[in-house]
């Protein structure tokens, strides 16, 4: 099994990374956000309190969030090859918790892919973004309500994962092929795991 974590600020990249780790290493994509988003269009229970965190740029709380992922792995993850985590864990309770969770399925993590990009650039593509997809949380207020949690809640994971020996820190700007390349030699390195297309 490979089981990834895509670890990174807002608009670093992680939902188009994630579409060619799926592609290249046949892996199972789980985007917190997304299933998030998904609830909130159909109106479910769950949508509604999402919203009113997702809309001030807030974390959704860790005991919420982490039942979620374990539905949502209990119902899809079974008999893939292994399993892409975009947007989780963003906090260190959720790390722990994503540790047990893959303990339990008798099997763990292998990498955290960190895609690291400036500031500036991702206030930038987060507007751009807003512009060309309309998604609601990517207006300037709320970019920084997301960048300051991610700041103080997420960030942390950089260390964490690093004394766990799997962070995997990219450049994240620039071509996006070239990022892929990058990820997929690290991922190489790390778990001796190949892609499907050889460049
Ligand atoms: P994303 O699409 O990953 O940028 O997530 C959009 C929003 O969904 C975030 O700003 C949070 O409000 C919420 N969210 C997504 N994943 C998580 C998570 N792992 N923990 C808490 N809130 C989350």
């Amino acid at each position: 099994m490979l089981n990834l974590v895509l670890f990174g600020a807002p608009g670093s990249g992680k939902g188009t990374q994630s579409a060619k780790l799926i592609d290249e290493y046949g892996l199972y994509h789980i985007s917190t956000g997304e299933v998030l988003r998904d609830h909130i269009a159909r109106g479910t229970d769950l949508g509604k309190i999402a919203d009113q965190y997702i809309s001030k740029g807030q974390l959704i709380p860790d005991d919420l969030m982490i039942d979620i992922l374990d539905d949502v792995l209990e119902k899809n993850a079974a008999g893939k090859k292994g399993v892409v985590f975009d947007g989780f864990p963003r906090t260190i309770p959720q790390a722990k918790a994503l540790k047990e969770l893959l303990q339990r399925r008798g099997t763990d993590l292998h990498a955290v892919v960190g895609l690291e990009v400036p500031e500036e650039e991702l206030i930038d593509r987060m507007l751009k973004r807003g512009q060309q997809t309309g998604r609601a949380d990517d207006n300037e207020d709320t970019i920084k309500k997301r960048l300051e949690v991610y700041h103080n809640q997420t960030e942390p994971l950089r260390d964490f994962y690093t004394v766990e020996n799997k962070y995997l820190g990219i450049n994240g700007t620039g071509v996006v092929d070239e990022i892929f390349d990058n990820i997929a030699q690290g991922i190489k390195e790390r778990t001796g795991e190949d892609r499907r297309t050889k460049r």
